[in-house]
């Protein structure tokens, strides 16, 4: 009997690996390589672990691509979508209003930093982005004849800001965006702000901040015909967790200011709590006059985004209807009701649970966890950011020699933590850790220490199979 059950359970599963192969187009993903190689296909999933179609558990180190706060299956989150979905799943934000979409929109003001006063909704961090950089465009074009030449960005080397076209035109990873330059529209780009690879090739302090003057000569340049400067506070994510200096996030806000430019903070991975605090921005004191945020908002269970902006801001585009100030953009899914209540809860517990108080001491455990990966011949750089870390691997340590492209080391550590049941996601040559911010010590220190080993294993063999 129970032969019987297992074989039924295994024949489901070995149809589900041949319909992923036979019918899905993964994201960022060599299909190629994709179809010859085993897979995991997620059923189920609880706190901080997942479980695939044959039962394994494993534990989910990236927070399910950076959105997971509570955990899964979180008993309040669950109960919000599931009581919204007694009511109403679906209404839009054209022409009506919806109930969870106002009440969440105060509690996002509520949260973010002050000065921001008005939420448009939309449904990824690319989209909010999209938006961010629209309002930017058309609040200039509607301000005044003196500023209609306002129409370019400035962003920087590196940066990730989504897929669709626009947030790509502001992109900077050659490796995801240089294909596709033909289709987008010019922006300027101010180099990186990353010490581990200072391309002024000084060191911090130092260096009083020189990415910051060399940032500050650009904006004074161009200010006339830019709109908006926009920049990931804190760290770039997609980079490679690049960790921009203290006081960096500072000096652009107040460049930005002083040269009338708008400053759009992509908060996509660093808003709710990933960084330490509820929006990185904070930390260097800084509103942002635009601010996109998706990601962690619905804590993981639902695509929805949000583009926060000034009153300011707001107000320019007020007018007599045939004036045609009006924003013309919306998506079919805005506000989303569903959506927006697992968002709303998701705020609740943020309180209710004091999640970013306990988040501290976990953050120093992982900071201190962090230093024996120091002790690896090919860990070049140890990055961390809250919940956001990331650890370079290098060929070598002294001339920072990165591996190259072809030696696939990031995959195959992460190939070999999935052996130790732990998920993550490297980009690149760097490995990245992005617990949910509820995770336990316990689990933490087991995240940790499957990295280590996996490490270890494939960067310390890799190198003796080379000699
Ligand atoms: C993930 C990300 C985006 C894009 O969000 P999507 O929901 O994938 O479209 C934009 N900006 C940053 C900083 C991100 O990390």
């Amino acid at each position: 009997m129970i032969k019987k059950q297992m074989k039924k359970k295994s024949t489901k599963a070995n149809k589900l690996e041949r319909l992923d192969k036979k019918y899905l187009w993964h994201p960022f993903t060599q299909m190629q390589d994709w179809q010859r190689e085993p897979q995991i296909i997620i059923d189920s999933g609880t706190g901080c672990t997942l479980t695939d179609i044959h039962g394994t558990t494993y534990l989910d180190g990236v927070s399910s691509l950076w959105v997971t706060v509570h955990g899964h299956r979180k008993k309040e989150l669950d109960a919000a979508v599931a009581t919204q979905l007694r009511k109403i799943a679906h209404s839009t934000l054209l022409g009506l209003s919806n109930v969870p979409a106002t009440i969440l929109a105060e509690k996002l003001v509520k949260i973010a930093p002050k000065g921001l006063t008005r939420v448009f909704y939309s449904d990824s961090g690319s989209t909010a982005v999209e938006i961010s950089l629209k309002i930017a465009f058309q609040y200039w074009q509607q301000k005044g004849p003196e500023f209609t030449s306002k129409t370019k960005f400035i962003s920087l080397r590196e940066a990730y800001h989504g897929d669709t076209i626009g947030a790509v035109s502001v992109g900077g990873m050659d490796l995801f965006h240089s294909l596709y330059r033909p289709l987008l529209f010019q922006s300027y780009k101010i180099d990186t702000p990353f010490c581990y690879r200072c391309s002024l090739g000084r060191e911090y302090a130092s260096c009083g901040l020189a990415c910051a003057d060399l940032a500050g000569k650009m904006i004074s340049e161009h200010a006339h015909e830019t709109a908006a400067l926009i920049i990931e506070p804190l760290v770039q994510g997609a980079a490679g967790m690049l960790l921009s200096p203290p006081g960096y996030l500072r000096r652009i806000r107040e460049l930005c200011t002083r040269y009338n430019i708008l400053m759009i903070a992509d908060e996509v991975a660093t808003g709710f709590g990933r960084t330490g605090t509820m929006f990185a921005c904070e930390q260097e004191g800084v509103v942002p006059d635009l601010m996109a945020v998706a990601k962690g908002i619905t804590g993981g269970y639902l695509p929805l985004a949000a583009t926060l902006a000034t009153e300011e801001i707001y107000q320019g585009f007020l007018g007599d209807y045939r004036e045609l100030r009006t924003f013309f953009h919306g998506h079919t899914y805005t506000g989303n009701p569903l959506a927006c209540a697992a968002a709303i809860a998701n705020i609740d517990l943020f309180k209710k649970e004091q999640t970013l108080a306990k988040l501290r001491p976990k953050v120093r455990q992982l900071t201190k966890e962090l230093k024996r990966f120091g002790g690896l011949a090919h860990v070049g750089d140890i990055r961390q950011k809250g919940f956001m870390v990331g650890i370079e691997l290098v060929k070598d340590r002294a001339t920072k020699e990165p591996y190259a492209l072809e030696e696939k080391i990031g995959i195959r550590v992460v190939q070999e933590c999935r052996k130790m049941g732990l998920i993550i996601r490297p980009l690149g040559n760097v490995i990245v850790l992005m617990p949910p911010l509820a995770i336990s010590v316990k689990e933490l220190m087991r995240l940790v220490d499957i990295v280590y080993k996996a490490t270890e294993k494939i960067t310390e063999g890799a190198q003796a199979s080379s000699r």
